[in-house]
């Protein structure tokens, strides 16, 4: 179905917000083709042992979904503080960690504890562009600069923005989507120090900007790029986000989560709607996380999958960006959006983002990859 905008008529009628009016919502198109590489899921589907593990889970959380969940979720906490230790290195205390319905939600979350009218968030382009719409839903200033040519951010450029706006809340997605870049740790260190004291002022004093590292796509990563769960255990303003969306391979469940300081897990609680997340998401997702292992060879697959395509798509003679995600920006075409077309009608969708000139390919199977290559070499020549 195509994204539907609130029709002139109805809008006159509706008391929609002003700044609502005219909008279209947010969505990749979800068409059904052979290839589906564009929103950056696992290709692979869960095993008969997990769905089997899930469909019993959750067959006993359904004998008590006469009662409300239990609220704090302690149980799955432990669970994600547990796959994190396994995967990082990095031990988090279970209280430490917050979850929601997507990192989306948790992200949001941050956003109604901390942003709104009077304050501000910003982030650096190209990068992901739900950020934007988190502003504008809590009525939070958006801020927007550039990275540099190489997708890097511009630490000057960052300090001095910080310094200037004393945004609530930076957000850096890392890897970042679409651009498949990760930061250097000292860069997140520096930023971290500049956003000590960079916020905005709370009864007279400035208080921190809330740092965000996006880690939606962190298990991707090459050998040798850290995690910004290292550094959490010195800065009390910053936010690691992860999500059991992408390699996790479990985008159907809605299942994202975050670890920081207490005060920040404390004050999100305040904004979360009771009861947030279902019985029945918290069942399957501690089944999924019991097979958290069988992932590991998944990733390791893609990784490999996807450094081939890199090289793949150099040989070409396009440009490709190094990338620590499941996925990859390649160009730059005159024309994006016809070989865009010309890609889907050879049943293979990509995603149209980035800077003018570049698409973006997930990694999917070695078929689904041949199949993109097939097409994109035929589309090109
Ligand atoms: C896909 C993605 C997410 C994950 O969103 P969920 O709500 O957890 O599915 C978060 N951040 C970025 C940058 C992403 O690309």
């Amino acid at each position: 179905m195509s994204a539907a905008r609130i029709d002139e008529g109805a809008a006159g009628r509706l008391p929609l917000r002003e700044d609502l009016a005219g909008l279209e919502p947010y969505g990749a198109p979800q068409l059904e083709v052979a290839a589906r590489l564009n929103v950056n899921e696992n290709p692979y589907a869960p095993s008969a042992g997990v769905i089997a593990d899930i469909a019993d889970s959750v067959a006993r959380a359904a004998a008590g979904l006469n009662r409300y969940p239990d609220r704090d979720f302690m149980e799955l906490r432990c669970a994600l503080a547990d796959y994190l230790a396994d995967e990082s290195g990095v031990r988090r205390a279970p209280e430490l960690i917050w979850a929601g319905n997507g990192s989306n939600e948790v992200m949001l979350h941050l956003f109604q504890a901390f942003g709104g009218p009077g304050r501000s968030a910003v982030s650096f382009a190209p990068t992901y562009s739900m950020y934007h719409e988190y502003a504008r839903d809590t009525n939070t200033r958006w801020i927007q600069r550039a990275r540099l040519k190489d997708f890097m951010l511009d630490l000057e450029l960052v300090e001095q923005t910080l310094r200037r706006e004393r945004p609530a809340l930076l957000l850096l997605a890392s890897p970042n989507n679409p651009t498949g870049t990760a930061l250097p740790l000292g860069d997140v260190k520096r930023i971290l120090e500049a956003a000590e004291e960079s916020g905005p002022l709370v009864d007279g004093e400035a208080a921190s900007t809330i740092v965000v590292i996006d880690e939606a796509y962190a298990e991707f990563r090459r050998e040798g790029t850290p995690s910004a769960l290292e550094l959490l255990e010195d800065a009390p303003h910053l936010v690691v986000s992860r999500t059991m969306s992408k390699a996790f391979g479990m985008a159907g469940l809605r299942l994202g989560y975050m670890t920081a300081a207490k005060a920040i897990i404390d004050a999100v609680m305040l904004v979360r709607l009771p009861y947030h997340l279902s019985a029945v998401t918290q069942a399957a997702a501690l089944a999924a996380l019991r097979h958290a292992d069988e992932l590991r060879a998944q990733v390791a697959s893609l990784r490999e999958e996807r450094d081939r395509l890199v090289e793949r798509l150099r040989a070409m003679g396009l440009r490709a960006v190094d990338s620590d995600a499941n996925f990859v920006l390649f160009g730059p075409f005159e024309d994006r959006r016809a070989v865009f077309d010309a890609l889907v009608e050879r049943g293979v969708l990509i995603r149209v983002v980035g800077p003018e000139g570049w698409l973006r390919v997930s990694i999917g199977t070695p078929e689904e990859t041949a199949a993109f290559v097939t097409a994109l070499e035929e589309v090109i020549s």
